[in-house]
């Protein structure tokens, strides 16, 4: 039976829209709609299920490896339908869990499993949002919550190959001997470790240059590298045409002429924001160039009363950007769309990492942007292999690059490949955004020894600021 309900505030998507009500939301009703798995990309097919195989796929990448420290060791075999069940026996129930305490625990809140667009406003300038099941919610405001999806090359959608996303790439049945994966981005190169480690013969078709081309050039080009002596990859390379095979596997046709084939294709060439699934016309809502949904710095967008956040409107598609921008949207909704005092953003130093192998991390302007802004940059690289740890690893491909303002001694931007990248640059991000200079942050603290973030001392006290 359908019906039609009246409350004070709608959610559209369970990912970081979810963490919206708290206790200061009691007194209002609420709607949170989800077609999709409750509790969003990054808990069911994002950052925490493909970390939990990144690890596994440490763990045997060290093993493989281990005869260059005098340690032989070797990986006699992977149990993939084991490690599947290790890390979807624990996000399954997460999800359940909190999708059932939002149902059977919040009486002020309804959960709509549907999908749900925007029909204009009522008589009394309600939104109306109806759902693909037939329900219809008025509502005095909402939250754009609906995060992005997967993009799907025009090619291999019209081809009618069996293709795989990170939706469902790690549920696979069984460990994939030969696997293609479209794309060059991060996630192309974290699921080329997941699998690559594991087993699987992995080829990387990707239409640029080289891999993560958005990583500073210094950085791109050492992975690009690294990811050629141990995968196929195919560089400046497009798919013209795939099919399925008539004994399983794919066959997939390249611009260069040539083919491959295998038993899994992955497409992982990149994520588009769903605001365009939104009906956001009939509320007065743009999207921007890039498909975003437009929006203030305080998450207000061109409909008195519609607040987004996350990937479906931010420049940053990353889990932290996106719980920083609920948690201000959280604070505005509190305050009432016309306070004087609502919170912004804050996009000035938003750090990535790509936990694939050697791991990655970023924060900041690259080389080419700081100089291209004009500035007079101090540029420093200091390989891992110069500091003690390094060399307790043996480590040859990693390095850290610094840029910071000379005179000034102003961090600009801080580019890391090699082991713990996304650990040992917290402290830049932390100096960028307390203001602290690289002197200061190079000399005002201990840093251990003879620890790993010894490279980023080592690189502050390098620059020629
Ligand atoms: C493979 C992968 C790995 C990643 N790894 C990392 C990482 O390591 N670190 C990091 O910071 N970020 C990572 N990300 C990005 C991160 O997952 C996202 O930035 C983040 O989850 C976005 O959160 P969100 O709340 O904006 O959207 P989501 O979490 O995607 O939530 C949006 C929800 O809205 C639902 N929805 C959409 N439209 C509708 C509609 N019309 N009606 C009803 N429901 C709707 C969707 O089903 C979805 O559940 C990764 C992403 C992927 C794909």
């Amino acid at each position: 039976m359908t019906a039609t309900q009246v409350v004070d505030l709608a959610i559209i998507g369970s990912g970081s829209g979810n963490a919206i009500p708290d206790d200061r939301f009691a007194d209002k009703t609420l709607a949170i709609f989800e077609e999709g798995v409750y509790g969003g990309t990054c808990l069911n097919v994002g950052c925490i299920p493909t970390k939990m195989f990144v690890y596994a796929s440490e763990v045997a990448e060290i093993a493989t490896h281990g005869a260059r420290l005098g340690v032989h060791a070797k990986v006699d075999s992977v149990d993939w339908p084991g490690i599947v069940e290790r890390v979807f026996g624990r996000i399954d129930p997460l999800s359940q869990g909190g999708k059932e305490y939002r149902v059977d625990r919040c009486e002020n809140i309804t959960v709509y499993d549907s999908h749900v667009e925007f029909d204009g406003r009522d008589d009394d300038g309600r939104y109306r949002l109806v759902t693909r099941d037939g329900d219809t919610v008025l509502a005095t405001e909402v939250v754009l919550a609906a995060g992005s999806r997967a993009v799907i090359p025009q090619v291999i959608a019209d081809s009618g190959v069996t293709y795989h996303t990170n939706n469902d790439v790690m549920r696979l049945p069984e460990l994939p001997e030969r696997l293609i994966i479209a794309g060059s981005g991060y996630i192309a190169a974290e699921f080329a470790h997941v699998f690559g480690a594991l087993g699987s013969h992995v080829s990387i078709i990707a239409r640029g240059p080289a891999l993560l081309r958005k990583q500073d050039a210094d950085v791109s080009n050492r992975f690009t590298q690294v990811a050629r002596e141990k995968w196929d990859v195919r560089l400046e390379t497009t798919i013209t045409d795939a099919e399925d095979l008539p004994d399983g596997g794919v066959r997939v046709g390249l611009s260069d002429g040539t083919t491959i084939e295998a038993d899994v294709l992955l497409v992982a060439t990149g994520r588009q924001p769903n605001g365009d699934r939104l009906n956001l016309d009939s509320v007065g809502i743009e999207l921007d160039d890039e498909g975003r949904v437009r929006c203030d710095q305080h998450g207000r967008t061109a409909a008195r009363g519609v607040w987004t956040l996350g990937d479906v409107s931010s420049p940053y598609q990353l889990k932290h950007v996106a719980n920083h921008e609920q948690r201000v949207v959280q604070a505005n909704l509190l305050k009432g769309w016309d306070a004087t005092d609502l919170d912004a953003f804050d996009h000035r130093f938003v750090p990535a990492a790509v936990f694939t192998h050697p791991q990655i991390a970023s924060v900041g302007l690259t080389e080419e942007e700081a100089l291209d802004a004009g500035l007079d940059v101090a540029v420093k690289v200091q390989a891992y292999g110069d500091v003690a740890y390094g060399w307790a690893m043996e480590d040859t491909t990693g390095f850290c690059k610094l840029i910071a303002e000379r005179g000034t001694g102003r961090l600009l931007g801080a580019h890391l490949i090699g082991p713990q990248a996304p650990t040992v640059i917290q402290p830049v991000i932390q100096a960028m955004h307390f203001g602290q200079t690289a002197h200061e942050l190079a000399r005002g603290q201990y840093w251990i020894h003879p620890a790993m973030p010894e490279v980023l001392e080592n690189a502050l006290l390098g620059l020629e600021i």
